[in-house]
């Protein structure tokens, strides 16, 4: 099965996909759908997310076998630490290598419930992502990311803390970052720059969401942490009441972010779909990432 970084290694830019997990059949309907239009365009690769606070765990099990074994898609299974033991841990990393997965994005997880509370890590289990990463490694041949943070992680004392311990987590082997979402091209840049500057070179992939609506523009200021910039805000506002030029706006909006970390040699855009493919399409369509046969 083939991993990740070996999928980055070409010369032209490529996308990835991320889904999360079905909560019941309709959503699955609705996860293969997607899948299945986006297959014909060869994503790089695709991940499913691991249920927050634990939830949804064995959905996510399913839909990575599913991915592993039915379609032509490389797969990469997220994981994280929340109320699991390192025998639990094992178990859950040993099935993923047995249905076939090599990639695995290794996190630390938030907390059930609120994900600002205390972090409490499981008795017999691990506290921060970067053990995770060296346990995954000790159990196989596999290809492990981890996320990282353009504007820091919210529990992060300082971007200088932020980087530290991200470059810990390369230290302990994980291969290559996916950033968590942001405004400006120069936002994921500097993140690069601060990894670089620590001496790692490790690739770094930027984390994109297509803004179709108001209520994806108000995901990507919680999930990044970040208010949005001014400029931004005078392009999509106006636009609150019209869902047709919002959407059009968003995604011109995204294409530009998009042609610009291309430009800037970024090996791939990492998509938050939704679970839907429509908008990823059409970006990947517009910066001509689509093989020709799509
Ligand atoms: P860590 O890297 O462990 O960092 C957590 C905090 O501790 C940071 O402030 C960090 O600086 C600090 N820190 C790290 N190491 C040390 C150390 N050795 N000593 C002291 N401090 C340290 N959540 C899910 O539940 N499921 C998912 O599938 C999922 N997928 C994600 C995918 C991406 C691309 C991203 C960006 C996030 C994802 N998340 C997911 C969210 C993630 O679990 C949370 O952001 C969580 O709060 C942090 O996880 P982490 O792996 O970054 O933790």
């Amino acid at each position: 099965m083939t991993s990740v970084v070996e999928r980055l290694r070409g010369d032209a830019p490529v996308f990835s996909v991320e889904f999360f997990p079905p909560r019941d059949l309709a959503d699955e309907a609705v996860l293969w759908r997607a899948i299945r239009e986006l297959e014909p365009f060869d994503p790089a690769y695709m991940s499913i997310t691991y249920g927050a606070g634990g939830s949804s765990r064995d959905g996510t099990i399913r839909s990575i076998a599913r991915v592993a074994t039915e379609t032509t898609l490389v797969p990469m299974a997220h994981l994280t630490a929340v109320n699991h033991s390192v025998a639990e841990l094992r178990n859950v990393i040993g099935w993923y290598a047995a249905v076939g997965v090599r990639n695995i994005l290794a996190l630390r997880g938030d907390p059930p419930g609120d994900v600002y509370g205390e972090w409490v890590p499981h008795p017999e289990g691990l506290t921060y992502a970067e053990e995770l990463v060296e346990l995954v490694r000790s159990l196989g041949d596999f290809c492990v990311g981890v996320s990282a943070f353009p504007y820091g992680h919210p529990r992060s004392a300082d971007l200088d803390e932020d980087t530290k311990y991200l470059v810990r987590k390369f230290k302990a082997g994980a291969d290559f970052g996916i950033a968590q979402l942001f405004f400006a091209p120069e936002d994921f840049l500097r993140l690069r720059d601060r990894v670089a500057a620590a001496g790692c070179d490790k690739l770094l992939i930027p984390g994109v969401m297509p803004l179709t609506t108001p209520r994806t523009l108000r995901t990507t200021v919680r999930l990044s942490g970040a208010p949005a910039p001014k400029k931004l805000l005078e392009r999509l506002e106006p636009l609150e009441d019209d869902p047709a030029a919002f959407r059009a706006e968003g995604i011109d909006v995204v294409t530009e972010l998009c042609e610009r970390l291309i430009a800037e040699g970024v090996p791939d855009l990492h998509f938050y779909t939704f679970n839907r493919s429509k908008a990823t399409r059409e970006v990947i369509r517009r910066l001509g990432l689509v093989p020709a046969r799509a």
